[in-house]
């Protein structure tokens, strides 16, 4: 990068991608982009200098198709035009977490595209830092099937591109759910080191992330999972983060950093539980920061996140943290009377009492032992 105090950042966002429904009940609301992106403009943040913000293009069928099965593209295609297919639900399309809607293939290719964006403004070098928070999202989308929200997994279309090129990438998700569609994609290669921690799949969908699951063939070490137990407070996630990842990363040298920022493990998101605030995870992307900084290259992706005022709080945040930018401790005026929402930093959750603080710290740290024991000799740590 350029300047640690004035990276320049691809900021790669599209309205549009706000503007839709996918049911009336569904817990992903793609209006949470329009909030965060209000309050981004509100608070200046989207005007600086160092902060430049393309249009977005869509990804093309080619591109899409570098990560997914032929017929389950076709699938999504026709079924988004109004087409009747039988068979949709092999392809878990038509579920009440994938539901059919018109124009999904369409949007889905834009919101992909904002990914790519962002990340072929890092890899020309002309970006130090690439953020489209509406990719991500799609981190359990796998190669012949929708899953988990996820339609097409940008991640992985955007990462092939690099792979493509050559290069080294360092994966790291950290939403609170598992990442398991990216994690398929690389599963026995050695050029991309996937990193995810994550709320243990014993008690959130979708099941898997054990440390166990440690890639195959070339990839056999490459696929990094940290299962943490529900509840886990920002002190006990950052013992994690700090145990596994930095040193991780520092060891693999990857030539991109490409990072997954769900925000669904904030503590009043109503899908999951563990329990960050929105300073505890903006003190993941300070670190995540500095790492992106000795690398060179950064790409981020949003992700979960089903609390609205978590949501545009905590990618507000990220890009404040990214742009070296101070924001006021309190919310502009405009947004006091969203959700009640006043200040971006949280008042934490109260400390969990022994002995459940025991329990989860129990659970972590044979979590950590774990992950020691069946990673760390391969990369002589
Ligand atoms: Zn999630």
């Amino acid at each position: 990068m350029t300047g640690q105090d004035h990276p320049r950042i691809a900021f790669a966002y599209a309205d549009e991608l706000s503007e839709y429904q996918l049911s009336p009940q569904h817990p992903l609301q793609p209006i949470r982009l329009k909030h965060m992106h209000e309050l981004m403009q509100a608070t200046g943040l989207i005007d600086l200098p160092n902060i430049s913000s393309p249009h977005p293009r869509s990804a093309t069928r080619g591109e899409i198709e570098s990560a997914h099965d032929l017929d389950y593209v076709f699938n999504v295609s026709a079924v988004s035009d109004g087409s009747l297919l039988p068979d949709t639900s092999k392809f878990g399309l038509g579920t009440s977490d994938n539901p059919i809607w018109t124009g999904m293939y369409d949007t889905t290719a834009l919101c992909v595209g904002t990914t790519l964006t962002a990340s072929e403004l890092v890899m020309s070098g002309k970006a130090d830092i690439g953020f489209a928070p509406a990719g991500g999202v799609h981190h359990h989308a796998m190669r012949r099937y929708a899953s988990g929200f996820g339609i097409f997994n940008d991640a992985v279309i955007a990462m092939n591109a690099m792979v493509n090129a050559g290069l080294r990438i360092a994966y790291v998700d950290i939403d609170c759910h598992h990442g398991d569609g990216v994690q398929a994609g690389y599963y026995d290669s050695d050029q991309v080191l996937t990193i995810s921690i994550h709320e243990s799949g014993q008690w959130l969908f979708p099941g898997t992330g054990r440390v166990q699951e440690i890639g195959e063939y070339d990839g056999l070490g490459y696929s990094v999972n940290i299962p943490l137990a529900p509840y886990t407070q920002d002190p006990e996630w950052h013992a994690a983060f700090d145990e596994v990842i930095t040193p991780l990363i520092k060891t693999f040298k990857p030539d991109v950093l490409f990072t997954q920022l769900g925000i669904d493990t904030h503590f009043q998101d109503p899908l999951t539980h563990i329990s960050l605030t929105t300073q505890g995870f903006n003190l993941a992307i300070k670190k995540l920061a500095k790492l992106g900084f000795e690398i060179g290259k950064w790409v981020a992706v949003g992700g979960g996140g089903y609390d609205l005022s978590a949501v545009a709080r905590s990618w507000t945040m990220a890009l404040a943290t990214m742009a070296n930018f101070n924001l006021p401790k309190e919310v502009p005026a405009a947004f006091k009377s969203f959700k009640g929402l006043t200040k971006f930093a949280d008042q934490p959750p109260a400390r969990n009492e022994s002995p459940y603080l025991a329990e989860i710290q129990q659970f972590n740290s044979k979590t950590l032992d774990e992950v020691r024991t069946l990673i760390f000799p391969k990369f002589r740590i």
